[in-house]
């Protein structure tokens, strides 16, 4: 699905740079479940947005199924956004002022879908999420995980391959979180998702197939424990009708699947060693502890870096398009209705 080779992703900032992402290399297999853990403001949701066509790289490769998004002409990478990715965010980003029905019909404006099956399939989609006694509701008349799952039903409306949430838990207290996770992992499954989810949170994290770490913009793998996360092997007759675009398969019979260990790191611990297959390395709790909570280390700023005018101009790397400066990372927020 994915294919990112030395991704970096610098940012300006006064007279100095912010190197968010630093040479990322990551290959996320069709219909696999990547966690991205870290502590604040060492590049997660600089990756995300790369991923999703929100933001493009300072230099590198974001391959995403043979096209190159970081080379895409802008109006190519917003049909690939339109079409083929959800987005989910901690702050729900729902549009005040529309119903619930109105916010996830948003999401199919832009691919022209008439009026008629919008609606029907926003209706679908809400009462997928279990919202559908909650039509015309505006976002403040629902709760905060009613707005999340109104903001997962937008994010998969569309039927997309790919979706990407950054903390969508992290507004939500615990109850409400777990829903959500839940939730997302229902949808994950029965469609065969390929599913990136930023967390702080370990426990979270380890319901994922892999969890990538991200540091100082450096991303590294470590492997979970097996058994929490399974595609939709056994339950892929039980999608629901319609759930997932024509000819698409289920993460079953995708080839990257199961594959999701290429790039895990050597077991490092062996609590539970006995209940691992051989080749699958075990993800002790303690490697995650120090990033439960940031604490006053983590909210330093990754190494700010002073460059030369001239080292900018060598690479040429810092010039972005002017379209995608300030990108918006809200899309829905850029459609209109007719
Ligand atoms: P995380 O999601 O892990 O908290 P981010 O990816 O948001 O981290 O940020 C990584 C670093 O890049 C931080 O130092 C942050 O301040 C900086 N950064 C992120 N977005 C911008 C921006 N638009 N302009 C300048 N610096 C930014
Ligand atoms: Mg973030």
């Amino acid at each position: 699905m994915y294919k990112l080779s030395g991704v970096t992703k610098n940012y300006t900032k006064g007279r100095g740079t912010v190197a968010a992402l630093r040479g990322v290399d990551l290959v996320i297999e069709d219909g696999e479940w990547l966690a991205v853990q870290g502590p604040t403001g060492h590049g997660k949701s600089t990756l995300l947005q790369i991923l999703g066509g929100l933001d493009r790289p300072s230099a590198g490769i974001v391959d995403f199924d043979g096209q190159d998004l970081a080379q895409l002409r802008e109006t190519e990478v917003t049909k690939v956004r339109a079409q083929s990715i959800g987005f989910v965010f901690q702050t729900f980003n729902l549009i005040p002022t529309l119903s619930a029905q109105e916010n996830v019909e948003a999401a199919l404006v832009p691919l022209h879908v008439s009026g008629a099956a919008r609606r029907q399939r926003a209706q679908i989609a809400l009462e997928a999420v279990g919202l559908g006694d909650r039509l015309r509701h505006v976002p403040s008349e629902l709760s905060g995980g009613q707005q999340q799952r109104v903001a997962i039903a937008r994010a998969l409306v569309k039927e997309p391959k790919v979706l990407l949430a950054d903390e969508p838990t992290g507004n939500l207290d615990e109850d409400t979180r777990d829903d959500i996770i839940g939730l997302l992992e229902t949808m994950w499954r029965e469609r065969g998702l390929t599913m990136v989810l930023v967390t702080h949170d370990s426990s979270i994290a380890r319901r994922a197939q892999r969890i990538g770490i991200m540091k100082n913009g450096r991303l590294t793998f470590r492997q979970p424990r097996p058994g929490r996360a399974q595609p939709a092997r056994a339950q892929a007759g039980a999608r629901p009708a319609g759930s997932q675009a024509a000819g698409s398969e289920p993460a079953a019979s995708r080839p990257g699947a199961r594959t999701a260990t290429a790039q895990a790191e050597p077991a490092t611990a062996a609590s539970d060693a006995d209940l691992q297959p051989p080749d699958m390395p075990v993800y002790a709790d303690a490697d995650l502890t120090d990033l439960h909570e940031p604490g006053p280390a983590d909210l330093a700023e990754p190494d700010l870096t002073d460059l030369e005018d001239s080292d900018l101009d060598d690479s040429g790397s810092l010039d972005e398009p002017d379209s995608f400066a300030d990108s918006d990372s809200e899309p829905a927020d850029t459609v209109r209705f007719d």
